[in-house]
């Protein structure tokens, strides 16, 4: 059984972000990029399933610029067999990526795709979604826990005050919650190893999908900078600021 795991290279979690001047978008230039978290996960349980012997071939996917090479060759040196790399230098709309990975499990023809339930980026949470609609496979989102059996995926799901059981006919959908796993450390002999992996690149032409932006960012802005603080003398202060000046009470 061949599982594939789309990894999205983004700005790596513990860089703080800068606004561009102009307010177009987020300034990536000279900035340390790396696998989405999630996708770290994704990737981890698939080769933990792939360890169990339920599954024989792990399959990671990149769609983005040439140097998203790095994120699938980590993703090989956690245990993905090998790589298919969609370049283009379009700037990827969830709608856009999931078209291509339909396009690619239409090829591969994948019993399983596990995804991250959202990139740290653009927080769109909506990809694996969108690829379950396209291909018509149900789908478990925020997965907690993955069995495999009997043709059948169960998915133990983070919902609002509590878990949730599902079982997926298989090929199905599954998007990773943050407490799945916890991915491996990455050793150099794996990343050695992961260097003579195979590793594809095709173009979204050859997929025959159209990745042209649906989108228009119309602003991106910092936050509000939070101001100082102040120490009062008493309570009674405290309380007349409150009420004055915050307006709180
Ligand atoms: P999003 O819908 O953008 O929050 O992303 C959800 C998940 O879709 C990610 O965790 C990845 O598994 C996958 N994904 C999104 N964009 C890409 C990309 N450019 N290449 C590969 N996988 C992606």
């Amino acid at each position: 059984m061949k599982v594939l795991v789309p990894v999205k290279r983004v700005v790596d979690y513990n860089v703080k972000v800068r606004v561009k001047s102009d307010g177009s978008g987020v300034d990536i230039a000279n900035v340390k990029m790396s696998m989405n978290p999630f996708d770290e996960i994704a990737i981890e349980e698939a080769v933990r399933l792939k360890e169990a012997g339920k599954v024989t071939e792990v399959v990671a996917v990149s769609c983005g610029v040439s140097q998203c090479q790095e994120t699938l060759r980590t993703g090989m040196a956690i245990g993905a067999d090998r790589g298919i790399l969609v370049e283009t230098g379009v700037e990827l709309e969830p709608l856009g990526v999931a078209k291509l990975l339909k396009a690619l499990a239409d090829k591969e023809q994948p019993q399983l795709i596990i995804l991250g339930k959202q990139a740290i980026d653009d927080d769109s949470n909506q990809t694996g979604q969108m690829l379950a609609a396209l291909l018509g496979w149900p789908q478990a989102t925020f997965a907690s826990k993955v069995v495999l059996e009997d043709g059948k995926a169960v998915v133990t799901r983070e919902v609002d005050g509590g878990l949730e059981t599902l079982s997926l006919t298989l090929p199905a959908i599954v998007t990773t919650d943050l407490r799945l796993n916890e991915p491996r450390y990455v050793t150099l002999p794996n990343i050695m190893k992961a260097k003579k992996k195979p590793l594809d690149t095709v173009k979204p032409e050859d997929l025959g999908v159209d990745v042209a932006p649906r989108l228009k960012t119309l602003k991106v802005a910092e936050p509000a900078k939070r101001s100082a603080g102040i120490k009062v003398p008493d309570v009674a202060t405290l309380v007349a600021k409150l009420r004055t000046e915050a307006k709180v009470i």
